[in-house]
């Protein structure tokens, strides 16, 4: 921690990005840490590869992320969010692994440890609980705006506050952003409540593609780019529905597999044409069957990229049941 700040005191130009197809903790750790910097006076960019779900663009600062880096931009610290694996940013990885200080802060049990300083909580709900004592340390006085982006990481995170890594800290840090102006039923609004009508017959077809294994322990969901072009949907819009596959009575196991679109939907997976989601009911540790198929992430949500026929790629999951 530190060496963090120390680090990010002396830093002029920093680099802050976070993992392709951002979900609500890697769009408000980035926004967050972006925030904080600026109010430094830090020269700062926010990357990251791919576009930012529509969800989340209410968040303040989220025009200044961009997908694109200059050729000649120097950066003297890549601050790197909720990353697993630096390969987890895209195809600037080789490039942001030249810079000459990387930080890697995150909270995912699979972490592997890349960079040159390291903040691993894998008892933090999200990336931006992590970030809030971060800021702190830094001496940047909270505003709504930053409040509101660390909020909405602990939110999506924890599932709204229902999922296994929902501890203690989730609730004195929001209870804290509330106090600095942030409104829950604004956010909630935001990120749950302006859906499309396509995502709403997504949903339908994705509800309607759960199967079940014999013993009933594992349930698995399909969808694919045919569901997607029906229902003129995104990727993104797909976040959120596996946990309906998990909270059928019995499961331990939940997957969902996204056929992809150009081969990736992480990077350190491109040749893989499907992307498995899984979670657990908290009895399995999913983390460590996403690394034996090359994945990784948290003891109850984690994911891999698998390629093969998706009858070939349906009958391994289901066979995971065997073992329960
Ligand atoms: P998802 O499958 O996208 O719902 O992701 C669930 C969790 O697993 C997230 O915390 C991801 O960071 C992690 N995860 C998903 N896919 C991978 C992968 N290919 N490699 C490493 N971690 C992953
Ligand atoms: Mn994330
Ligand atoms: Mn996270």
């Amino acid at each position: 921690m530190e060496k963090i700040i120390q680090q990010l005191n002396n830093s002029r130009h920093v680099l802050v990005a976070s993992h392709v197809n951002p979900d609500g903790d890697a769009v408000g750790s980035m926004l967050a840490m972006g925030l904080a910097l600026g109010a430094l006076n830090k020269h700062v960019t926010i990357y990251n590869e791919s576009p930012i779900p529509a969800v989340y663009r209410f968040l303040a600062g989220v025009q200044q992320i961009v997908n694109h880096l200059a050729p000649d931009a120097i950066f003297d610290t890549a601050l790197i969010l909720d990353c697993g694996e630096l390969e987890r940013i895209g195809d600037v990885a080789p490039r942001i692994a030249n810079i000459p200080v990387i930080i890697n802060i995150d909270h995912h049990v699979t972490n592997s440890l890349f960079g040159h300083l390291q903040l691993i909580d894998q008892e933090a709900c999200a990336t931006t609980e992590i970030l809030h004592r971060i800021i702190q340390q830094l001496g940047v006085p909270l505003t709504r705006e930053i409040a509101a982006s660390i909020y909405t990481g602990i939110l999506t995170d924890t599932g709204s506050f229902r999922f296994s890594n929902t501890n203690q800290s989730a609730f004195a840090i929001c209870d804290q952003m509330v106090r600095y102006g942030v409104n829950p039923h604004t956010i909630a609004q935001h990120v749950y409540g302006h859906y499309s009508l396509g995502r709403i017959k997504l949903l339908n077809l994705a509800l309607d593609s759960i199967e079940v294994s014999d013993n009933g322990k594992v349930s698995l969901m399909t969808l694919t780019q045919a569901m997607l072009l029906k229902t003129r949907t995104r990727p993104e819009d797909i976040d959120g529905m596996i946990n309906y596959a998990r909270s059928i009575q019995d499961v331990k196991i939940a997957a969902l597999i996204q056929e992809k679109c150009n081969g990736n939907r992480y990077t350190n997976e491109f040749s893989a044409p499907y992307h498995v989601s899984l979670r657990s009911d908290g009895s399995v540790d999913v983390a460590e069957i996403a690394t034996d198929f090359g994945g990784g992430g948290h003891s109850s949500a984690a994911g891999f990229g698998i390629e093969g026929t998706l009858a070939e790629v349906k009958s391994r999951i289901l066979g995971l049941a065997d073992k329960l």
